[in-house]
């Protein structure tokens, strides 16, 4: 059989695990978490990066330091994990679903302007499949409207727009650790942030409410309850895992591309000829080869071709149901203007298998399946 995805293992990770053991502190911001940190401010290029237990907490951290509220406006893509909105919803804001362009799945920055009120605080892009959103276009209609912009770069780590690292870009930048993604620790997520206000802030909802981190650093000599907070700091056994992947970052990062690479030229024919759509990389963006997708004509052929694949022993998988068509989603938000591609475009897209270390032979297979089913 062919896993859909196998989490990332490069073999160095025990070994800093027992240190971490060793260190005897096994809680959070001990040496894995802060060398993990600098390892993300180096190479993303960002001032702040504090790592949390999930990119879905990374999020509600950043709704929380948006200030929204009750009343308050968020707008983003239907398309995208429940986490995106989770995160505002508990905040009390509303969430307003635009549509997608069906060319990168990603939300469409031409409908943007349109879908804002004087209620909208935040826009919230979603780099799906690691593939930047246009961010210039939603930087510019962000400031002429004041609203704040959070990134959604769960898929995101080390792709970049015009050589600017994913979740950088605007307010503030959430990534995603889970084994599903590109880079691991099981569980995890981090923040990232440019501005310097923000930290003192930031570190206090990480940390329960509480100034521990000014304490840590000596800076105030006892640490007490200063404002609203939670738990978001993971323990050091998963930023020891962590440390063990961004140290072989390189190596994960060229073997995946390999693979999606792979699968982009086995199917251009198959998309010459009409049966297929292949993903889009815009020229501004350098994609992580997060994901490889394919989209069909439609559900019914999508149907068909994934269970062709399930009888081959390859696990392939569809995606996001639109929130807004969700019972969630129609009691916290709405859809903006016209569902042209959302519904249309999530129907027809297959995920196929792509992990650290795919076997050759294993992602031929793949490609080979998905011929027979059009022969
Ligand atoms: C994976 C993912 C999340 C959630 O990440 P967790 O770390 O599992 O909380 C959020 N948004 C998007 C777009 C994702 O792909």
């Amino acid at each position: 059989m062919i896993d859909f995805n196998i989490p990332p293992y490069t073999g160095t990770e025990e070994k800093y695990i027992q240190e971490a053991i060793k260190s005897r502190k096994l809680c959070g911001d001990g040496r894995f978490t802060k060398q993990c940190s600098q390892w993300m401010q180096e190479h993303l290029d960002v001032c702040h990066a504090l790592l949390t237990t999930s990119c879905t907490h990374a999020l509600e951290m950043a709704a929380v330091l948006t200030g929204v509220g009750e009343g308050d406006e968020v707008i983003m893509p239907s398309y995208t994990f429940v986490s995106t909105a989770n995160a505002f919803v508990q905040r009390g804001a509303r969430i307003v679903f635009t549509d997608i362009r069906p060319d990168n799945m990603d939300l469409d920055e031409r409908l943007l302007e349109e879908a804002i009120t004087e209620r909208t605080r935040v826009i919230v892009p979603v780099h799906y499949a690691g593939i930047a959103c246009d961010m210039d276009a939603i930087l510019d209609l962000a400031r002429r409207y004041d609203l704040q912009v959070v990134e959604d770069a769960a898929q995101g780590l080390t792709a970049r727009y015009k050589g600017r690292a994913l979740g950088t870009i605007g307010d503030y930048g959430c990534l995603s650790f889970h084994e599903t993604k590109n880079l691991t620790m099981g569980e995890g997520g981090a923040l990232l942030f440019q501005q310097e206000e923000a930290l003192e802030r930031a570190e206090i909802v990480r940390e329960k409410g509480t100034d521990r981190s000014k304490f840590f650093r000596g800076q105030i000599d006892k640490y007490t309850w200063v404002d609203y907070g939670s738990s978001y700091l993971p323990s050091e056994l998963n930023a020891a895992y962590l440390w063990g992947q961004f140290m072989e970052c390189d190596r994960i990062q060229q073997d995946r591309m390999q693979t999606w690479e792979f699968y982009h030229q086995a199917f251009a024919d198959l998309e010459q000829s009409g049966c297929l759509k292949r993903p889009v990389i815009p020229s501004y963006a350098e994609h992580n080869a997060h994901m490889y997708y394919i989209k069909v004509a439609d559900l019914k052929t999508r149907t068909r071709l994934l269970s062709y694949l399930k009888e081959r022993g390859i696990m392939a998988v569809f995606h996001y149901v639109p929130l807004h068509s969700s019972r969630a989603g129609q009691k916290f938000g709405r859809f903006f203007g016209e569902d042209r591609y959302t519904t249309r475009e999530s129907e027809r897209l297959i995920r196929l298998p792509l992990y650290y270390n795919m076997r050759p032979e294993d992602r031929e297979r793949v490609a080979e399946a998905v011929w027979d089913f059009f022969r």
